[in-house]
């Protein structure tokens, strides 16, 4: 049996004549992913990705769960692969689809034919495969508009597929499509949402984590090291740089006002990780801020951050609400790590009652009394950088 995976580009079939670019990105992606299963040929056409495993003892199963979480797809599903003769179709696809049809009480045949020379047209391949369905599988009745099963027959150029109900893909743009960013990531569960929103729109992602050791541990940084593999299973390898806060936290507790004490923190964490993103090659920067959630993040605070960098600030959480959020991070796998009560460097020394409504002139004002420039270079000189990949496991 030569079973085969057939992945529908997602997005990307809307592009003009760069189009072949993308399905090269996404080709290079599944090679990547999929090596650690075993050899696979990729083969290109009609907005589909055929991916045919050449060893045997691939574990399908396994290579499915890793093209789920490809971005760029809108669909895949395992096929049989046929010659193009319909004899062959009507004796292999109820075999094939057995398991499906037999738990099935409803179904359907939709049949597409992108080689025009096969002799059958579209609606006879259904009405003769739909029959021969009911006669092996007396206790099934068509249904067409909800089916428990879907048959899929393709008629393509070089072959005949056939398969069952297409599962649903990661949607989005192939990774590094878009650019790279670099991701301001706590262990909390807003910024891995944040991380994998922006990767899903194509997007390379760098990750920046700030750790104030003592006050912060070594097990929140594994934190984010373990909330990155779950990402990076979507997005790819991802650059991470720990940097060392304990510092400037320290001297803006000492030397600055209260009250201001949290929104001169972000501003000099916006600050080194744009000088980080400059240095790695990215466009922007990706925070998990979303309006109101804290006094950080009212419109105010947000345009004090925003005016310590020049480039791009993206903050797709930026109209959700928490449950929202949650939800998505369930969803990705990241959620049952971020409620881990390990402590972030945002709750170490924060105010009892922090501005909600700051002014840029009296941030920087009070900024003054710091050496900036010094603390910066020391913070991006004293990263520690590792790299997190995944694999598509
Ligand atoms: P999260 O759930 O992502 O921690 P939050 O709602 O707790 O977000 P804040 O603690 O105010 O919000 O942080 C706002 C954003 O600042 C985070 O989404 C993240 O992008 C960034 N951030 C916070 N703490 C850190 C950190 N230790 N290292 C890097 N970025 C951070
Ligand atoms: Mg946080």
């Amino acid at each position: 049996m030569n079973e085969v995976i057939l992945l529908k580009n997602g997005e990307i079939v809307l592009k003009g004549l760069n189009r072949r670019t993308f399905e090269d990105m996404l080709v290079k992606t599944m090679r990547r992913r999929l090596s650690p299963t075993g050899g696979w040929r990729f083969t290109t056409a009609q907005s589909t990705i055929v991916a045919e495993p050449l060893d045997d003892g691939i574990d399908l199963d396994e290579a499915v769960s890793i093209c789920k979480k490809i971005f760029g797809f809108a669909g895949l599903s395992r096929a049989l692969s046929l010659p193009k003769d319909f004899d062959a179709i009507l004796s292999e696809t109820g075999r094939y689809l057995s398991d499906e049809l037999s738990y099935a009480r409803t179904f359907k045949v939709a049949a597409k034919r992108a080689d025009k020379s096969f002799p059958l047209a579209s609606p006879e391949i259904c009405t003769r495969l739909g029959e021969r369905l009911l006669c092996d599988f007396p206790h099934l009745t068509v249904d067409v508009h909800n089916p428990d099963v879907t048959v899929n027959v393709e008629i393509r150029d070089n072959s005949a597929f056939v398969h069952g109900t297409q599962i649903k893909g990661a949607g989005g743009m192939p990774t590094g499509s878009s650019g790279k960013a670099a991701v301001l990531i706590s262990g909390g569960i807003d910024s891995p949402v944040a991380a994998w929103m922006m990767a899903k729109r194509g997007l390379q992602l760098t990750a920046v984590h700030f750790a104030s050791p003592p006050y912060t541990s070594e097990r929140a940084e594994m934190k984010v090291h373990s909330l990155l593999e779950k990402i990076s299973q979507y997005s790819g390898p991802i650059r991470l740089f720990v940097v060392p806060f304990t510092e400037i936290q320290e001297q803006i507790k000492d030397n600055c006002r209260e009250e201001l004490f949290t929104i001169i923190m972000r501003r000099f964490m916006m600050k080194i990780s744009g000088s980080i993103a400059e240095k790695s090659d990215c466009g922007a920067l990706i925070t998990g801020e979303s309006v109101g959630q804290v006094a950080s993040q009212t419109l105010y605070a947000l345009s004090c951050t925003d005016a310590a960098v020049s480039m791009p600030v993206f903050r797709p959480l930026i109209g959700m609400d928490k449950d929202e959020v949650v939800a998505v991070a369930r969803r990705i796998g990241t959620f049952d790590i971020s409620v881990l009560p390990y402590e972030d460097c945002c709750t170490v020394f924060t105010p009892r009652h922090p501005r909600t409504r700051p002014k840029l002139k009296y941030v920087e004002a009070a900024e003054s009394a710091l050496q900036s420039d010094k603390l910066i270079n020391d913070a991006v000189a004293g990263a520690r950088e590792y790299l997190i990949d995944g694999k598509g496991k």
